[in-house]
């Protein structure tokens, strides 16, 4: 299989200095990539600013901002099988950006923000029969908002995950997640790493992708 995965946060800059992001490290998509390309499939990576170093056999494409990020999606989807949006992108950028670094004394206290596309969304009609996975990282009910995100970004597969706690989620080597899919029971795994992690994931890719 093909496999277009994506990873990190994505940086909004106010200026060459400022930016507006999140707290994904990567850890998790680069894990998928990880996974993906020991299992021989051909793998490429959208990464935003992260500081993880490229798995072995996987080509990398580095982006910044959420609007890099989606152009390269939309580049590379049609030659792919299958797309992983692991990445943490950020909703809102600053409608302005500047090309120098703002001085203190120049700058408006209060931040305009215009909303960034929602990647998914904006790819879905070219989906064909690709299949999509999304990720819901929630610190509310992680399987209501997911259920829904599953249904109204129009994935096969959404993984699950409570932010909130310690040993899962942003920045360790371990995750707890929920998978959640259209027409099979919910998959509830034990804590494990964001290798086994993803090794899940791919495995799931390869029973159901119908070339
Ligand atoms: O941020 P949110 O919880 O909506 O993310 C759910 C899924 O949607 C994730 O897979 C994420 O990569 C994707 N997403 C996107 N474009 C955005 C925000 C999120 O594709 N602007």
């Amino acid at each position: 299989m093909k496999l277009l995965i994506t990873a990190g946060p994505t940086r909004e800059h106010l200026d060459p200095v400022r930016f507006l992001s999140n707290r994904s490290t990567g850890k998790m998509g680069f894990a998928v990539a990880q996974a993906a390309a020991e299992r021989g499939h051909s793998v490429t990576l959208v990464a935003g600013p992260v500081s993880l170093p490229t798995p072995a056999g996987v080509a990398r494409v580095d982006v910044v901002s959420a609007l890099d990020m989606l152009a390269a999606v939309e580049k590379l989807l049609p030659d792919q099988d299958a797309l992983v949006m692991s990445a943490a992108v950020a909703d809102w950028r600053p409608k302005c950006t500047s090309a120098h670094k703002l001085k203190k004394s120049g700058m408006n206290p209060l931040l305009e923000l215009e909303p960034n596309p929602d990647i998914l969304k904006t790819i879905r009609p070219s989906k064909g029969k690709r299949l999509f996975v999304g990720f819901a990282a929630e610190t509310g009910d992680p399987l209501a908002e997911a259920q829904r995100k599953l249904v109204s970004k129009g994935l096969d597969l959404i993984v699950a995950n409570d932010v909130t706690q310690p040993d899962a989620g942003f920045a360790v080597d371990t995750n707890r997640v929920t998978l959640l899919s259209n027409d099979e029971p919910t998959v509830v795994l034990p804590l494990q790493s964001k290798l086994d992690v993803g090794r899940t994931i791919v495995r799931w890719l390869e029973n159901h992708f119908r070339p």
